[in-house]
C-alpha cells in the first residue's frame, strides 16, 4: 500500500455528493467538521471534506464556497451540471486519488452515521483497503421507499449484478483501491458493484441509518429505476439469456399446440379458439418488444462507451491551496 512517510500522519478525505442540498447542509457541516477534529484526536490522521456539488440549482455552491473560506480543511468542486450521483461521487474520488492516502464517501443528509467513519479507518489502518458501510436495518426512508429500494437489490441480484446487500455508497477506499476503481474506464458507473470487483482485501462496518436530516430524497423512482437497471447491464448479459430460454419455451409451446391441433383434426375436431390465438399474438408480441428492449438497453450502453465523453466538467474549485 502507499503509504505517506511514517512520521506523518495518514490523510483521510471525507466526499459528500451534494445535489441540491442547501437545508440540509447548514446541518451536515457541523457534524462532519467536529467528526474531523475527533479523528485527528482519536486516530492521528489529517482529515479533510470536500463537498461535490453536482450541478445544484439552488444556493448549495455558495454554503460550500463560505464553509471552504472558513475552514482550513474544507475543499468544495462545483460540477458544470447534474451528472447524477455516481458520477459526482467518482469526481470526488478522482481529486482524493491524488490528495489523500484513503477517502471515505457518504451522503450529504448524514443519513449514515458519520461515527462509523471511525470504526472504518481502525479496519483500514489495521490492512483493509475497502471498507464496507453496511446499514443494519433500512431505517429513515418510508415504506414505498423501503419497499421500492428492496425490490431493487432484488432485482439487482436476479439479474446478476454483484451487490452487498444493504450497501450503498457509504465506504472506505485506500488510495491503492481507488486508483484501481478510477483505471475502470466505462461512462456506465455504478460504484458499489465495481468495488466488489476489485478483490483488495476489504471489511464491513455496521451502522444504523438515520432518516434525512432536512430536505428531501434527490433521489426520484426513475433515477433508482435507472441506476438498478445500469447496475444489471453494466455487469452481466445474464437478462440477454434469459431472452434466449424465454425465446425457445414459447417455440415449444408453439411446437405443443401445432401436435396438438393436429390430433384434435385427425380426430374430428375443428378449432374454434379464435380467443387463444389472440391472445397469444398479443403475448408473444409483447414478448417479442421486451426482448428487443433489453438488447436496445445493451446496445445504448455500447453507444454511449463508444462516444467516451468526459464523466463530467469542474466548473469551479475551492479551497486552501
Ligand atoms: N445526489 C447527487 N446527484 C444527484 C442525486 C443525488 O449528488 O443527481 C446526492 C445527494 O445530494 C445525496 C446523495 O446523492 O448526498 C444521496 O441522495 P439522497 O439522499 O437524496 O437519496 P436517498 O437517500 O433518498 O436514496
Ligand atoms: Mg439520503
Amino acid at each position: 500500500m502507499e503509504t505517506s512517510a511514517s512520521a506523518q500522519p495518514k490523510t483521510l478525505a471525507i466526499i459528500l455528493p451534494c445535489y441540491n442540498e442547501e437545508e440540509v447542509l447548514p446541518l451536515t457541516l457541523p457534524r462532519i467538521k467536529a467528526l474531523c477534529r475527533q479523528l485527528r484526536e482519536s486516530h492521528a490522521v489529517e482529515p479533510c471534506v470536500l463537498l461535490v456539488d453536482d450541478g445544484s440549482a439552488d444556493h448549495t455552491w455558495t454554503l460550500i464556497e463560505q464553509a471552504a473560506t472558513a475552514e482550513s480543511f474544507v475543499y468544495g468542486l462545483k460540477l458544470a451540471h447534474n451528472v447524477g450521483h455516481q458520477h459526482a461521487l467518482w469526481a470526488g474520488m478522482e481529486w482524493a486519488s491524488s490528495r489523500a492516502d484513503a477517502a471515505v464517501t457518504i451522503d450529504a443528509d448524514l443519513q449514515e452515521d458519520e461515527q462509523a467513519i471511525a470504526l472504518m479507518l481502525d479496519d483500514y489502518l489495521a490492512g483493509a483497503d475497502i471498507v464496507y458501510g453496511v446499514r443494519k436495518e433500512h431505517a429513515g426512508y418510508n415504506f414505498f421507499k423501503r419497499t421500492t429500494s428492496k425490490a431493487f437489490y432484488r432485482l439487482m441480484q436476479a439479474g446478476g449484478a454483484d451487490v452487498m446487500h444493504n450497501h450503498a455508497d457509504f465506504r472506505l477506499l485506500s488510495r491503492r483501491a481507488m486508483q484501481a476503481l478510477l483505471a475502470y474506464p466505462e461512462r456506465n458507473l455504478f460504484v458499489r458493484g465495481m468495488v466488489r470487483q476489485l478483490g483488495l482485501p476489504s471489511a464491513v462496518v455496521q451502522y444504523n441509518q438515520a432518516p434525512r436530516a432536512a430536505g428531501t430524497s434527490k433521489y426520484s423512482f426513475s433515477k433508482m429505476l435507472g441506476l438498478a437497471i445500469d447496475g444489471i447491464t453494466s455487469f452481466t448479459v445474464r437478462p440477454l439469456r434469459l431472452m434466449f430460454y424465454l425465446g425457445l419455451i414459447f417455440v415449444l409451446v408453439a411446437i405443443a399446440i401445432i401436435v396438438y391441433a393436429l390430433c384434435a383434426r385427425w380426430s374430428g375436431h375443428t378449432i374454434t379458439g379464435w380467443t387463444s390465438l389472440i391472445t397469444s399474438i398479443w403475448f408473444v408480441g409483447g414478448s417479442v418488444l421486451m426482448g428487443l428492449s433489453i438488447v436496445g438497453e445493451y446496445i445504448g450502453k455500447i453507444y454511449i462507451e463508444v462516444k467516451h465523453r468526459p464523466r463530467y466538467l469542474i466548473e469551479k474549485e475551492v479551497g486552501p491551496q
